[in-house]
């Protein structure tokens, strides 16, 4: 594994309480190390009232990662990312790009479900930022493409309108970003349905000549 900033990585894993290393140097450390740290966070409020933690899943090389918001009540059942509705559109995107599910890394920004589904508070983001951030560190995808609003202004450190933003590069640690709809607002709004189709060819396009 490649750690392109060695010192931001041992901090946010210092800031989760993973401190063995060598010699100044981190040991390998695997998402299922990290996913075990987030079954037992109680780093916010939100680890009293989920059932589980939804660390995320999928490739653990992929060139291409997505970072939703938080998990709803079906995914914090299941303790898996995008299993309900929204997860079904999500899943019809990624067959846009040509892509199956199993080829792409999928997150969210908080891990654990806020109560009725509300949005994240920015402690709760902060809470989990060094989870996220060691995940990308980890994974290392050619393109990150952040769902929604949330996503994109956690991520980024920004206050951004979606549609301001949406289908526009941008970068996050020398890293590709592109922001699209979130796939909740898009069941809600089929209208917007071809913008997140262009935005899958942008991210089609780029895997094919990064
Ligand atoms: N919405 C999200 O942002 N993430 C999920 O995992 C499910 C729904």
């Amino acid at each position: 594994m490649e750690i392109r900033d060695p010192q931001g990585f041992l901090r946010a894993l210092s800031r989760m309480g993973i401190r063995a290393y060598v010699s100044g140097k981190p040991k390998e450390v695997t998402l299922d190390q990290l996913a075990n740290r987030v079954a037992a966070c109680t780093r916010c409020g939100l680890g009293k009232t989920r059932w589980n933690a939804v660390f995320g899943e999928g490739n653990e090389k992929a060139e291409l990662l997505f970072v939703g918001e938080a998990p709803g009540e079906e995914e914090d059942m299941q303790g898996r990312p995008f299993v309900g509705r929204a997860g079904k559109l999500l899943d019809q995107l990624i067959e846009k790009i040509g892509l199956e599910r199993k080829d792409v890394y999928i997150c969210n920004v908080l891990k654990c479900r806020p109560p009725n589904n509300r949005d994240p508070e920015p402690q709760e983001a902060e809470a989990c930022e060094g989870y996220l951030r060691a995940q990308i560190e980890i994974v290392n995808p050619k393109v990150i493409c952040t769902l929604g609003r949330h996503a994109y202004n956690t991520l980024l450190k920004k206050d951004e309108r979606i549609t301001k933003i949406r289908g526009v590069f941008t970068e996050y640690r020398g890293i590709k970003v592109l922001p699209t709809y979130h796939p909740s607002f898009l069941l809600r709004n089929q209208g917007a349905m071809k913008d997140a189709y262009e935005d899958m060819d942008k991210l089609k396009a780029f895997l094919q000549h990064p």
